[in-house]
């Protein structure tokens, strides 16, 4: 079967864009050039299909990656956030919202008995960062290669191939000796953490507890136990990024699907449903550190911006009690059973399908993938046909080996089965 997409607009857009926008959009892995195309241009979104501007459909499984749990323009949440407008949209004065907002979050996530809101995942974890580092009176950070904490000078470290490398910066324009700062460790490796917090005395210990940015890879048995150990015998505070696990792989998110609390919790994508929102929390005794409760400076004019918050608690009521949370293992489940069988069925055989309620991966290596080099090693030019293949299907997964799938609460078996089906054609293409 050959396939093609009218490409016309997208075309015409795309060039005007490049004469405008750097790459021609606004953050890069939209442009799509990991999987050697030109980006799609959105018209609108519904439940869990997108439209771009040429009229092509295509099952959305990126989900503006991750904030879209209930899908696109959800009823609810349109409503939510049309009646927040009308009503203004921002006042840079505290809203009824946002206590309501930051009460319900406190209920479901066991670290988070206070939290602040900011506008981006960035800028939570830049904060977060900044609030541990005064109450340890610590600099150091410790980081695992693959995980993603947002665009931080100081994160934005890459490490070499030893055990527990000194972060070099992976962009220009990060100082050496802010990267330097950041110790980064494989992911899954326990001697390597053990060392590094044997070597060095960090402020912080920062995981994705269910990391989704290198691909997903889950935490090995007792790895996140580990973790929490390991920061309680050496004085560091245990740093959970929540932006994507968060009120997705569970209603606590990952903390509490493993058991294990963190000290501070980032937040961001889902507590936002869709609008610009994220925000740290923690223990009150930790939290009241920040001004103008405490002396650790951090403000935003947009923090907390009301048609945010009214997006947010519209997504959060959204997912209340474990119901929701059943549906969305239930789907992401039938997505992997329904790509392994058309992986077997195409006689494509080097894949590893990982999953995780909420999150999938398809990683393209013959084995499995438990750290940020096994996901580095995979057939990226393989993942990338197959990518293509599923857009001229009409399919849109994230164009990037190493990022996850965003199955929600608006995907249904009929968008499933045409996910499997395409799939099954590209792998058969792949095969061949
Ligand atoms: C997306 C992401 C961030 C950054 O959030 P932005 O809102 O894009 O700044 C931070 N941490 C993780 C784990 C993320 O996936």
């Amino acid at each position: 079967m050959t396939v093609s997409l009218r490409d016309k607009r997208s075309s015409e857009l795309y060039a005007r864009a490049l004469t405008y926008l750097p790459g021609g959009v606004n953050s890069p892995v939209r442009a799509m050039r990991a999987i050697g195309r030109d980006p799609l241009f959105v018209d609108r979104g519904a439940g869990g299909e997108l439209f771009d501007v040429d009229g092509n459909g295509y099952v959305d499984w990126v989900c503006s990656w991750g904030p879209l749990i209930c899908g696109h323009a959800h009823p609810q949440v349109v409503a939510a956030v049309t009646d927040a407008a009308a009503r203004g949209t921002s006042f840079g004065a505290p809203t009824a919202g946002e206590v309501d907002l930051a009460e319900e979050v406190s209920r479901r996530v066991p670290g988070v008995q206070m939290l602040r809101m900011t506008s981006s995942g960035t800028e939570a974890s830049m904060s977060a960062i900044r609030l541990a580092r005064a109450a340890t009176g610590r600099t150091k950070l410790l980081k695992f290669a693959g995980a993603y904490h947002g665009h931080v000078d100081g994160l934005l470290a890459e490490g070499g191939s030893g055990l527990a490398t000194q972060g070099i910066p992976a962009s220009p324009g990060v100082p050496a000796e802010v990267a330097a700062s950041t110790i980064v460790v494989p992911w899954n490796d326990a001697d390597a953490l053990a060392a590094a917090t044997e070597q060095h005395e960090f402020a912080a210990l920062l995981a994705e507890p269910y990391p989704a940015n290198m691909g997903l890879v889950p935490p090995a048995e007792g790895f996140l136990e580990l973790l929490r150990k390991r920061a309680d015998e050496t004085g560091a505070l245990l740093i959970f990024d929540e932006v994507i696990s968060g009120f997705r792989v569970a209603r606590g998110g990952g903390q509490e699907l493993s058991g294990v609390t963190p000290d501070l919790t980032v937040m961001g994508k889902v507590i936002g449903g869709g609008l610009p929102a994220a925000a740290y929390g923690g223990p009150r005794t930790l939290m009241e550190r920040i001004a103008p409760a405490g002396d650790v400076y951090q403000a935003g004019t947009l923090s907390g911006n009301p048609l945010a918050v009214a997006a947010g608690r519209a997504t959060l009521a959204l997912l209340q009690g474990e119901r929701p949370y059943l549906e969305l293992g239930l789907t992401t489940r039938a997505l992997a059973d329904g790509l392994a069988r058309a992986a077997r069925s195409a006689g494509y055989e080097d894949v590893q399908i990982v999953s995780t309620t909420g999150l999938l991966t398809v990683f393209f290596s013959a084995t499995p993938v438990h750290d940020y080099a096994a996901a580095q090693a995979c057939d990226l030019a393989a993942h990338a046909s197959w990518c293509r293949g599923l857009l001229a299907r009409g399919v849109y997964a994230p164009a990037s080996q190493f990022e996850a799938w965003f199955p929600s609460l608006a995907h249904t078996p009929e968008q499933i089965e045409r996910t499997v089906a395409a799939a099954a054609a590209a792998f058969a293409e792949l095969a061949r």
